[in-house]
């Protein structure tokens, strides 16, 4: 009889490993709690769903799961969808997104590889408990109970709840003598002083930015950041959010708004431009270099009226201006949410998985996606390491 495997989640991770399982010539059942599977995976990527990232790069992963670095370093995202059909297109910045454009087709493509290795997907199984017993598996979703040899644990993190994801696993897995990392919101806005933003609420511009943490710079990212009610956003933005979430109020992001001028030229542009603009108001001085409503700001927080003209900015003021347009400063205020995040930072720590992700408390139980304490950057990572974790589960007999 074959191996009776149950895959508890049905994301990317849980089909990932149900069509591993199934390959392995196991008999699979997802058991999904939404009424449908793949719900995250249709909004990933803005509907486009950046699948994964041209070439490797361990250094884009952060957490306690250290056996990622092999499974990830052997796993080829273009060579995994192939095999399902499903043909890649990596963009300039070597994100790679499915030809078609559509997330649906990537749902779709794993949807067809499952169902054809002979998957059961049974939907709105919500998973309460799980009891091993004499080398097998119960699975209790309330009163309903599934037996199993083998469990795939693929429930993801407690990002986007509305996704299915509320985090449900951890305290049954704390109870089983599990460790978890406390999650926290990663890839998500970063809160800030909301009358420091209010002003240029809606407006991009791009940048270099830094997460100053205890008095420190710990990450530099650059690109568009996204001015939003009482946030900063934006890709470089999430990908600083995790250390500003870390350090809260002891965090601040600094942003550099002329990111392509060396700094030592930044006084002898505000004196060309003072020479040129002087009689016009100061709330104009900067035009051509950023939005207007962002430049008023700036002149503002230096000190000086955007309504005088240009010329009556103060020598102090013209180099606070100089120093804000290089260094502007945004105090991390409160918590990030979990509903406004992409992904989940901690989970099931590395130490309690082997380095195939099974469990090294109990025989038959393995683990993978964001379920686990591992998580990447923007750019496709979250899911390479979703694809890459169910395909490297080895069920054994
Ligand atoms: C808006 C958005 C955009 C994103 N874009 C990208 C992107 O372009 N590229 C990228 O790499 N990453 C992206 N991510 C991150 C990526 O989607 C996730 O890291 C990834 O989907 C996690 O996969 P998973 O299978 O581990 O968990 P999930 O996809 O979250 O799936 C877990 C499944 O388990 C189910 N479940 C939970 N608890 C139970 C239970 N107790 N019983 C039964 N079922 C349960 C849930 O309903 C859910 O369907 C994005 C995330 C969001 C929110």
């Amino acid at each position: 009889m074959s191996r009776r495997v149950i895959v508890v989640g049905g994301g990317a991770a849980g089909l990932s490993a149900a069509i591993n399982a199934a390959e392995q010539g196991c008999a699979v059942t997802v058991l999904e709690r939404l009424p449908r599977v793949g719900k995250k995976l249709l909004l990933t990527g803005n509907g486009r769903c950046n699948l994964g990232h041209e070439g490797f790069d361990f250094s884009h992963y952060h957490g306690s799961v250290k056996q990622a670095e092999q499974i990830l370093a052997a796993f080829d995202a273009k060579a995994y969808f192939r095999r399902f059909g499903l043909y890649t297109r990596t963009d300039s910045e070597g994100r790679m997104y499915p030809m078609s454009g559509t997330a649906a087709s990537v749902l779709d493509a794993l949807r067809f590889a499952a169902e054809q290795r002979g998957v059961q997907t049974l939907c709105e199984k919500q998973v309460t408990g799980l009891i091993p017993k004499n080398g097998t598996w119960t699975v209790l979703c309330g009163a309903e109970r599934f037996s199993a040899d083998a469990v795939i644990l693929a429930a993801g993190g407690a990002a986007a709840p509305n996704c299915g994801t509320d985090g449900s696993l951890y305290p049954i897995l704390r109870k089983m003598g599990y460790t978890v990392i406390p999650p926290r919101p990663s890839l998500c806005p970063v809160p800030t002083d909301l009358a420091r933003v209010r002003a240029m609420k809606g407006l991009r511009v791009r940048a270099a930015a830094k997460a100053v943490c205890g008095g420190k710079t710990v990450k530099q990212e650059s690109g568009e950041v996204q001015f939003t009610d009482g946030a900063l956003s934006g890709i470089c933005i999430f990908n600083l959010s995790r250390l500003t979430g870390e350090y809260g109020s002891r965090a601040e992001i600094a942003l550099d708004l002329l990111p392509d001028i060396p700094v030592h030229d930044t006084v002898p542009l505000l004196d060309g431009l003072l020479s040129l603009r002087g009689n016009l108001p100061a709330g104009d001085l900067l035009t051509g270099l950023l939005p207007k409503r962002i430049a008023e700001c700036c002149i503002k927080q230096s000190g000086g009226s955007c309504t005088e003209p240009a010329s009556a900015l103060s020598d102090a003021a013209k180099e606070t201006l100089a120093a804000i347009l290089r260094d502007w400063r945004f105090p991390v205020t409160g918590s990030a949410k979990f509903a406004q995040a992409q992904v989940t930072a901690g989970g099931v720590a590395g130490e309690c998985v082997t380095g195939s992700l099974e469990s090294r408390l109990h025989r038959g139980l393995f683990f993978c996606g964001e379920l686990l304490d591992l998580d990447g950057d923007c750019g496709g990572y979250n899911l390479t390491w979703c694809w890459a974790g169910g395909a490297a589960l080895r069920l054994g007999r």
